[in-house]
């Protein structure tokens, strides 16, 4: 069976931090600067994660993302970015592959060869004998053959694998964007599901003369409204 996106993010997360434990890279205390100048992307199966993470957990996001203006573009800092935090990000333990793989993933050098380079604002760890990129070169040896430390995870493969767990029903787009998309089909099928369970019921007497649901006038709805809407 394929593997699920939490799945794959605890798999890239344990090699991650295995490499981090032995190299000695890591991003400097409370720094936050990839999510104060990025709108990480995020597929459509990352997204409905955090939708339900926020619809789950009542986050104090969750209105904020769901009436966002669908008209203003992806502008930093990430929406879910909190700079008083403890981890700064409010949705950390569903936070989307691009923000786990930030710093920590290798991709490819200008001849495609697999690469590392630390993030600007990382200390140089003792690992790197004082060099930034890896692998280390052996101005005596030919390139690539000589690094005496492992690559982190590749983000190429581990993005496709992420981009593979899809719902054929959108591309990548920034996380505000994404996440309110996902949102709204969550409850619109909540919506239709509570319907259909009261007309099973009897609580819903038919369609009104627009073809919506009647609500039996005595009945009182005991489930939690939905953040934002209108008492009906
Ligand atoms: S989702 Fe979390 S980790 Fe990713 S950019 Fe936003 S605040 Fe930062």
């Amino acid at each position: 069976m394929a593997p699920t996106i939490t799945e794959l993010y605890a798999r890239f997360d344990r090699q991650a931090d295995r490499w981090a434990a032995r190299t000695g890279v890591s991003c400097p205390t409370g720094c936050g600067r990839c999510c104060e100048t990025t709108v990480p992307p995020c597929s459509d199966a990352e997204a409905r994660l955090i939708a339900h993470h926020l619809l789950d957990t009542h986050h104090e996001r969750l209105a904020a993302i769901l009436h966002r203006d669908p008209d203003v573009g992806a502008v930093p800092p990430c929406p879910f970015y909190e700079p008083t935090g403890d981890y700064h990000c409010t949705i950390y333990a569903v936070r989307p592959f691009f923000c786990r793989a930030f710093a920590f993933a290798s991709s490819t050098d200008k001849t495609g060869q697999p690469a590392y380079r630390l993030c600007r604002h990382m200390p140089t760890p003792d690992s790197f004998a004082g060099s930034r990129v890896l692998p280390l070169r052996d101005a005596n040896r030919p390139a690539r053959t000589d690094s005496a430390l492992p690559l982190p995870p590749g983000m190429v493969a581990f993005q496709t694998r992420i981009d593979g767990v899809a719902e054929g029903l959108s591309e990548p787009a920034p996380i505000d964007r994404a996440v309110r998309r996902a949102l709204e089909r969550i409850l619109i099928a909540r919506q239709y599901a509570r319907d259909e369970a009261l007309l099973e019921h009897g609580v819903l007497s038919g369609t009104d003369a627009t073809g919506s649901p009647e609500r039996d006038p005595d009945f009182t709805d005991p489930s939690p409204p939905v953040p934002g809407s209108r008492p009906a």
